[in-house]
């Protein structure tokens, strides 16, 4: 699933995963638990962030493969924040290779209402998870107080959007052309993409050889 920050691809990914009963394999999370876990990618990945790089493409391949042949991913996974970059495509397109059709979404919102969700979103100052519209002042994975991101003016939000969209362009165009490629409209209420995601796997799925 790909989409700019603010595009709601989190919670539409934790949906898709719920409902169809399989793992949300979210970066953030598997890059946390590889470090955590001291696994040797994870030690390298470390090493790259304590130094304020980027992990590399090389590592971050090394740690979804990893993740990926797990059991539970065995009939499928929900994959939210890869590929970055369309060197990751084409590792992840060997990947699955054999597993089935890789169904690729792009959750489209316009740059304006992108800034103005981003703006008044509320994380979790001490996990970093974005707070669900429900959650009062806690933080219901750990606890944690809720802040807003005051610090990040438009300015700043528009750089980083701005950024997204020079690296993904090249992404967005590697799997266009593929009939298993949706773009969602993600300006809508959460629910109505929830049903438009839910309606595109099973058209992108049957287009590629599968029916859901
Ligand atoms: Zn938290």
């Amino acid at each position: 699933m790909l989409g700019p920050p603010g595009a709601g691809k989190g919670t539409q990914a934790e949906r898709l995963a719920q409902t169809r009963g399989l793992p949300r394999i979210s970066t953030g999370d598997i890059l946390r638990e590889a470090v955590q876990e001291g696994t040797p990618l994870g030690a390298v990945a470390k090493a790259n962030m304590d130094a304020g790089r980027l992990v590399s493409d090389d590592v971050m391949i090394g740690i979804v493969q990893d993740r990926l042949d797990r059991d539970d991913a065995r009939c499928g996974f929900v994959l939210d924040g890869f590929p970055r970059t369309v060197e990751q495509a084409s590792a992840l397109d060997r990947m699955v290779d054999g597993r089935g059709p890789l169904v690729v979404l792009d959750v489209v919102v316009p740059e304006d209402v992108l800034v103005r969700r981003l703006a008044t979103r509320r994380i979790c100052g001490k996990c970093g998870a974005n707070a669900a519209v429900q959650w009062k002042n806690k933080c219901e994975k750990c606890g944690g107080r809720l802040v807003t991101r005051v610090d990040d003016g438009d300015d700043i939000l528009r750089e980083r959007l701005k950024v997204y969209q020079r690296q993904s362009q090249p992404l967005v165009e590697y799997y266009s052309v593929r009939n298993t490629f949706r773009s969602i409209d993600g300006n809508q209420p959460a629910d109505v993409v929830t049903a438009a995601v839910d309606a595109a796997v099973n058209a992108a799925a049957s287009a590629g050889g599968v029916t859901l």
